[in-house]
């Protein structure tokens, strides 16, 4: 079925609301189909002219329900569901099961997305006296149409299977809204995850997710070796001073995809700030980092960039350190920050360990 925007003062509209009752309505017009069938074959073909004109009444509010407010729309719905249910229980008395279209009258204000709790309340409170008062009705006056054992059998069955398609199709609208509803807010809930984690210029790692991911793994494993490095470009601003800016951002674009490229499946990289990054390698020691971070180095000096005709070869100076376990975070990126500081006031180009 076509989900439309129901009115609804121009807040957030109610389409499973809307959709619910439009539901319910379609089982109202089988269910009234089925009653005059029940009373033309009974031999009472006289009984299924006020039929019609509930059947009418439900067609107009299933046609308003896309073209009125959503408050309208359900004060039609309890006219029709609680006027049925009076008109039945007046007519053909207790022993029917009219009662049991109060059950998803009842469920349908429930979910009313706009009621208050105190409305809820009241409006079951209302059923409730709406029951006692057919009750107590039947208790004292006879019945208008009397029918036979049968026939008041047949009603029962008519009335009850109805009564609980209608909730049955109230509660799946419901709860396929809810499911849905769920998985929308867990998916966004993932991109907003990924979006506070990711650098958006060169997509990698932010400083805060890395900080995260490296808190992470030292609580998981407290007694693992692992090394970190800061890389820094050389010489970046002569970059953006000579070329502009945008050729500094192609560069931080290009190195970031080689950087990606190189520590697949060996270790992560982020920015770490302007024109830094951070590399982390679990479960490697020193030596072994090292030689990854020169492969690094190398590669990136071997990496030409290319912007506007002009090559132009980027060199970086690293630091690296080892997680020593007594160390805690910052003075572990303190460590390889000195080595870094060492490196570019050493030439520049290099990997300080
Ligand atoms: P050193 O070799 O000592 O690291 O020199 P450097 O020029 O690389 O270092 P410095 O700290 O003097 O300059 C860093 C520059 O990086 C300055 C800043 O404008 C530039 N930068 C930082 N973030 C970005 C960015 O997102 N895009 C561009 N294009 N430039 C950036
Ligand atoms: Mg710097
Ligand atoms: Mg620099």
């Amino acid at each position: 079925m076509k989900l439309v925007n129901h009115k609804y003062d121009g807040e957030i509209s109610p389409v499973y609301f809307s959709l619910a009752m439009k539901r319910s309505y379609n089982v109202f017009i089988i269910y009234f189909g089925i009653f005059i069938l029940c009373m033309a074959a009974f031999g009472y073909p006289a009984n299924c002219i006020p039929v019609f004109f509930w059947l009418i009444g439900t067609l107009v509010a299933r046609y308003g329900i896309d073209h009125l407010w959503v408050r309208w729309n359900f004060l039609f719905y309890v006219i029709i569901s609680a006027g049925w249910i009076s008109y039945f229980i007046y007519f053909y008395g207790w022993n029917c099961g009219g009662t049991n279209f109060i059950m998803p009258l009842m469920l349908m204000s429930m979910f009313s997305v706009y009621d208050t709790f105190f409305t809820k309340i009241t409006f079951t409170v209302f059923l409730f006296l709406l029951r006692m008062a057919l009750f107590f009705h039947c208790q004292t006056y006879p019945v208008i149409y009397p029918l036979s054992t049968g026939q008041m059998l047949i009603l029962q069955v008519v009335n009850t299977i109805l009564s609980f398609v209608i909730m049955g199709v109230i509660c799946i609208t419901f709860s396929t809204n809810l499911q849905k509803a769920e998985k929308h807010l867990l998916l966004y809930n993932m991109e907003l995850r990924q979006q506070a984690g990711t650098d958006p210029l060169t997509g990698l790692y932010n400083r805060r997710r890395m900080e995260e991911i490296l808190d992470n793994h030292i609580a998981a494993n407290p007694n693992e070796i692992f090394c970190i490095a800061i890389g820094d470009i050389d010489f970046f601003k002569s970059v953006n001073d000579t070329y502009g800016h945008d050729c500094g951002d192609l560069v931080l674009q290009e190195l970031s995809a080689l950087f990606k490229d190189k520590t697949m499946g060996k270790g992560h990289v982020c920015r770490w700030g302007g024109e830094e990054f951070l590399f982390f390698f679990p479960y490697v020691n020193l030596d072994q980092s090292s030689t990854l971070i020169n492969d690094i180095k190398m590669s990136v000096s071997y990496h030409p960039i290319v912007y506007k005709d002009t090559a132009l070869h980027i060199t970086m100076t690293f630091g690296v350190e080892e997680y020593d376990y007594s160390s805690d975070l910052s003075a572990l990126i303190k460590q390889a920050d000195e080595k870094l500081y060492y490196g570019k006031t050493h030439g520049r180009n290099t990997v300080i360990f």
